[in-house]
């Protein structure tokens, strides 16, 4: 029985890879994870995910897909120490209009270090018989322009053999080669575009202070692109195991310094608040080095734009479109992504002709409220574009300033511009009449003079 199953080879066993793999035995597969790292057996960094380092944050609408993908991953985490932190309730975020109330719940996020998501993912997707793991580099694919067959696999001792299988997933991340893959099998050059806000970022992991290890909130020092010192924010988000983990970022000419002591002044001098600085001198133990990257650029395939594509042949993740980490969508979007590639597979059956043509658009379809998020903002960055900011980018610009304002004293307005950050809602809410009235209203409280933290969450951090 088993053996008459299609075949799959994903190639790169991170979130995206792994959560397609899974969402290809939902739709009757038996599949082959190739991944060049060899995956370690625990929540422990490895060399693949150097963004690990960084703050992490999986929006609800991702974390509704990885649930509905991997029933009890939530739980997992939940059990490993991960809080459900519910928004704004638990967040104290100076948006470029002034501190969020912390109104009522709308959306939530889950703050777990990347090491123990990946770590839970892994658990359970290979716990799966249907999926097996094999270490080795994907070295190009094999077949035609119209039908891939299979792919070159480069094993450690740099042997290299074919893979060949029913589907091709392309999950190797912003690294990958999927479009010079393509024109080698004789297809046009694939539309591409990118959009880079120059953001670097650098993070260091600390100990909470013990009274503020359970229960803190995130806390969020948004950039101002109207402001002076253009891009610079930080994050401080508490994640399991009572660590703080703290993302400084700053755009072209303003980026954080990569040594402790510029690192802790930077949060207290550097951005539009120091809050996040004043709760590290608070008695919060640093627990390691500074880490930097500078990869940070949106950067976008359009494979679904393609005039012929291949039978056979899908890429998902980051390889498709990589987002600038700052509004944390990437993971989401992965595990959204991987849901709608188990629909298109279940209703067409793996292998049936059009099937991977299909499954790339539904990918596209994805993407694409998280890509405009991303890319609407960061146009205005100074030469994050060749050409600058459009007409049509000013205006929509303009509304988003409008309802983030109205957002900072008005708690229906937050609540529907958090579900659609946190991808529960399409962008289309924000048109809806009685927000467009609302939003050319304003505000209806004043704006708040200071961080919204409780007495109890001051006394907890040292403040
Ligand atoms: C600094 C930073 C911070 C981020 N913060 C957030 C956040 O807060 N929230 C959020 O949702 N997202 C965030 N992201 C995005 C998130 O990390 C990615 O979207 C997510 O990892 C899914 O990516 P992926 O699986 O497509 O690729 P990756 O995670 O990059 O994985 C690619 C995998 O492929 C393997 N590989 C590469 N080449 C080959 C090959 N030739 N053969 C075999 N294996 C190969 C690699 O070893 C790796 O395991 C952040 C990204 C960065 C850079």
């Amino acid at each position: 029985m088993t053996e008459d199953r299609p075949t799959a080879v994903v190639l790169g066993g991170s979130l995206a890879g792994l959560l397609t793999a899974r969402a290809l035995v939902a739709g009757g597969a038996r599949v082959t994870v190739v991944e060049r790292d060899a995956l370690p057996d625990g929540p422990v960094p490895r060399k693949g995910l150097p963004q690990a380092r960084h703050v992490h944050q999986l929006w609800s609408g991702g974390a509704r897909a990885l649930e509905e993908l991997l029933p009890g991953a939530i739980g997992r985490l939940r059990a490993a120490g991960v809080s459900r932190v519910p928004m704004t309730t638990d967040m104290v975020a100076l948006s470029p209009y002034g501190w969020y109330r912390r109104w009522a719940e709308s959306a939530f996020m889950l703050p777990a270090s990347r090491d123990l998501l990946d770590w839970v993912v892994r658990q359970l997707v290979l716990a799966d018989g249907r999926i097996s793991l094999e270490r080795g580099e994907a070295a190009g694919l094999t077949g035609t322009g119209g039908a891939v067959t299979g792919v070159r696999v480069r094993a450690h001792d740099s042997a290299e053999r074919t893979l060949t299988a029913d589907l091709v997933v392309d999950a190797t991340g912003r690294g990958s080669r999927a479009a010079g893959w393509l024109t080698g099998l004789g297809l046009p050059a694939v539309e591409r575009r990118e959009v880079d806000s120059g953001l670097v970022y650098a993070s260091r992991l600390y100990r909470a202070p013990a009274a503020a290890r359970a229960g803190f909130p995130v806390v969020n020092i948004e950039p101002d692109p109207r402001g002076s010192g253009t891009g610079r924010g930080g994050v401080l988000m508490p994640v399991e195991d009572g660590k703080w983990i703290v993302t400084l970022f700053g755009g072209r000419g303003d980026e954080p310094p990569a040594c402790a002591a510029g690192f802790e002044r930077y949060a207290r001098d550097g951005l539009r608040h120091p809050l996040i600085g004043e709760l590290l001198g608070g008695g919060a133990e640093p627990l390691g080095e500074v880490a930097v990257t500078r990869t940070t650029a949106n950067r976008r395939h359009f494979f679904e734009r393609m005039p012929v594509w291949p039978e056979n042949f899908l890429v998902v993740g980051d390889a498709v479109c990589a987002l600038n980490p700052v509004y944390g969508h990437g993971m989401a979007v992965a595990a959204r992504s991987a849901l709608a590639v188990r629909d298109v597979v279940r209703r067409r059956g793996l292998g049936s002709r059009g099937l991977a043509r299909q499954a790339q658009r539904a990918v596209g379809r994805t993407v694409r409220a998280a890509w405009d998020l991303a890319v609407g903002a960061d146009v205005f960055y100074p030469g994050a574009t060749e050409k600058g900011p459009t007409l049509r980018d000013r205006v929509l610009a303009a509304y988003v300033g409008r309802l983030l304002r109205t957002a900072a004293g008005n708690g229906r307005v937050a609540r529907r511009v958090t579900d659609v950050t946190a991808l529960e809602r399409g962008a289309e809410v924000l048109l809806a009449p009685s927000v467009v009235v609302a939003a050319v209203a304003g505000p209806l409280r004043p704006a708040l003079a200071a961080p919204p933290l409780t007495r109890e969450e001051r006394r907890s951090a040292g403040l």
